[in-house]
């Protein structure tokens, strides 16, 4: 049905060619291609079967992009590499004439700043060459806006409260790691907290609010709110919603590692002189920690994301749960990554899927909560996470 490259071999980037490579009947061409180029040779080979090409692109470089498109002439791109080439690469698709996918927003490289407006600057440019951008679509933000999108479509007539929970339950073994890309995930936990309420951002001190919050099938966990990307795209597509926040679990060994993390400098972005060569200290970190994408071995326990809604349906109150489990093992076995890789790809694959059977495809840019959530959902279920729905719950356990 169509022809796909997807840049970016990380943890991510392993779980979209797996599953991509086991739905031939879709994707019937694919081609991996990253800034090395023998990441993408292992994980084709560990697929197998002739399914996958691969090639090597730097993905900052807006020329070698538009060289390996016009040379493979796929039918979307899925950006899979880092936030840092979002722009580079829907520059390239403008000038190839093809359309665009990815699972996080445009970050500049020398100020931790999640915000669309870069990428939202180009709804022109994407609308006028008839191309469609799916931006985002991963779990979060990814499935959890397409999980409130569903809850307004088929259970509520105004979404009032929102809170997007997100706990990773699972033991990996390490004294620390992080589960995705290093230098992404510090710069994004150890920025200020900021949630929507009443019309307007509120700042918290990172870390600031917390509270323990009772996932299914695991239990209780401490819940720290943090600002995360899908809120500014939700509460403009959602401007019922009274208040929006996002809380994300994190242990206390975790934090006490990050802590010593800033407060020795190692989390910097700015560059230091060190034996007459500038460093960056997070990129230095990131060299020395763990790799996510080696975590999966030993990974055990789950992940709980989800969204919990309160708001008005035929006048009444009303509250909703509506959630995915994902277990760290069961990921292991079928991609060799673990359950934060597999629940962010599984989604991109299912979103380039909406894309070449022409479910999403309109001209422009566009977050995935502007797009029909049933079918994507219903293919959701079928391609490794369910999701749960929960009514006239208690929100506040
Ligand atoms: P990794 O660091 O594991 O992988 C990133 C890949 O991109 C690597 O293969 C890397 O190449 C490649 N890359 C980096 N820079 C370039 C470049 N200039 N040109 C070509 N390739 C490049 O990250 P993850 O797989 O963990 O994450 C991938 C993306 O998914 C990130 O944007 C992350 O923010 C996002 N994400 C989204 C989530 C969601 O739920 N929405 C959750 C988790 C992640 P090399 O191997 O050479 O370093």
């Amino acid at each position: 049905m169509g022809k796909v490259l997807i840049i970016g071999a990380g943890g991510v980037g392993t779980v979209v060619a797996h599953k991509m490579a086991s739905i031939p009947e879709v994707f019937s061409e694919i081609m991996l291609a990253s800034r090395t180029k023998s990441k993408c040779d292992a994980i084709a080979e560990k697929i197998g079967g002739n399914r996958i090409q691969t090639a090597q692109v730097d993905a900052d470089n807006v020329p070698e992009l538009i060289e390996l498109i016009n040379s493979y002439k796929p039918d979307l791109v899925v950006n899979v590499a880092l936030p840092y080439q979002d722009l580079t690469i829907m520059d390239a698709c403008l000038e190839t004439g093809v359309s665009y996918l990815d699972t996080a927003n445009y970050e500049p490289k020398e100020e931790a700043k999640f915000e669309y407006k870069w990428q939202w600057a180009y709804q022109e440019k994407f609308k006028e060459a008839g191309l469609t951008a799916i931006l985002g679509c991963g779990f979060d933000p990814g499935v959890t806006s397409i999980f409130t999108a569903y809850a307004a479509k088929h259970h509520f007539d105004e979404l009032h409260y929102l809170d997007i929970v997100d706990c990773n339950a699972g033991d990996h073994g390490k004294p620390f790691a992080t589960n995705f890309n290093p230098e992404i995930n510090i710069r994004e936990v150890t920025q200020k907290g900021k949630y929507w309420e009443n019309g307007a951002w509120k700042l918290t001190e990172p870390h600031e609010i917390h509270k323990p919050l009772n996932y299914p099938e695991i239990g209780p966990k401490e819940s720290y709110l943090i600002y995360h990307e899908e809120l500014e795209s939700l509460v403009k597509n959602f401007p019922t919603l009274k208040r929006a926040r996002f809380w994300m679990t994190f242990g206390q060994e975790y934090l006490t590692h990050l802590r010593v993390i800033q407060n020795i400098g190692m989390a910097g972005i700015e560059p230091v002189q060190f034996k007459g060569m500038d460093i960056i200290p997070i990129e230095f970190l990131k060299a020395v920690l763990p790799n996510p994408g080696d975590l999966g071995e030993n990974y055990k326990g789950q992940t709980s994301i989800g969204c919990r809604i309160k708001g008005l349906k035929d006048g009444k109150e009303k509250t909703y749960y509506i959630y995915n489990n994902c277990d760290h093992e069961d990921a292991y076995k079928e991609t060799g990554t673990q359950a934060v890789s597999y629940t962010t790809g599984v989604p991109a694959t299912i979103g380039a899927m909406m894309f070449l059977k022409g479910l999403w495809k309109q001209p422009g840019v566009f977050n995935v909560e502007e797009f029909n959530p049933d079918p994507f959902l219903e293919e959701l279920n079928q391609r490794g996470l369910p999701w749960h729905e929960l009514h006239d719950v208690d929100l506040e356990l």
